[in-house]
């Protein structure tokens, strides 16, 4: 449902340079509270990023807007994307509003388990959801059309180019403590490399999943 504090959000974006009105609409309809602590709704349509627990962040809605257009536009609405880093499930829900079909591994299974709550919560049934590392992707699930990765990755992770489709779009963060925000495209096995701007995830985490 959309609401006129959703609009507003979409305006900024508009302002900032988002381009796609699809993203602009989804971003518009979905509500942002629900993904944050009760103490900090009163910012959810503020473009910001902001702690959900466990260390982790939501994503900037600006940020999120960006990956999901360059996705969109390189793949189309018919896709298979997985996201790595399900975080808060905003911008889950986000991708489950545009695309056919959503996959979303986390590592951290408190997060996950809210997350999951509230896609329910939003009627959001084409995505789901793992427990487990991103850094393997989710291999019985591949190929994906589209892969998004919402935590910062030192290097970019071997098995998610394994698991993206010919034809096939990842957008990465990759660097340390500030990152490049990477298009990588995949046609007919050869690999293309596109730098689109500066960015500040919290870090794709080597290990454990707890
Ligand atoms: N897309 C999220 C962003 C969350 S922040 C949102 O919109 O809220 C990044 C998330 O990546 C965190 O929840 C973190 O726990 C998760 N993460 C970090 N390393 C990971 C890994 N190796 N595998 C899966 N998830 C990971």
């Amino acid at each position: 449902m959309t609401s006129r504090k959703g609009l507003q959000l979409a305006g900024v974006l508009k302002q900032e340079g988002i381009t796609n009105e699809a993203v602009m609409a989804t971003i518009a309809s979905v509500p942002r509270e629900i993904f944050l602590p009760a103490a900090l709704a009163h910012k959810a349509y503020e473009n910001i990023a902001l702690p959900i627990g466990q260390g982790q962040t939501i994503s900037q809605p600006y940020i999120v807007a960006k990956m999901t257009e360059l996705l969109l536009s390189g793949i189309g609405p018919a896709a298979k994307v997985l996201e790595v880093g399900t975080g808060s499930g905003y911008q889950t829900s986000i991708l489950a509003k545009i695309f056919a079909q959503v996959c979303s591994v986390e590592r951290i299974k408190a997060l996950q388990f809210q997350a999951k709550r509230r896609l329910n919560q939003l009627d959001l049934h084409n995505v789901k959801l793992k427990h487990g590392d991103g850094w393997q992707g989710w291999a019985s699930k591949s190929p994906f059309d589209g892969i998004i990765v919402t935590a910062a990755a030192a290097n970019i992770p071997e098995q998610l180019i394994n698991q993206l489709a010919d034809g096939g779009r990842l957008i990465i963060p990759v660097g340390g403590k500030q990152q490049q925000l990477l298009c990588i495209d995949k046609q007919n096995g050869n690999l293309s490399n596109t730098v689109i701007e500066v960015v500040n995830f919290v870090p794709l985490v080597a290990g454990d999943i707890i």
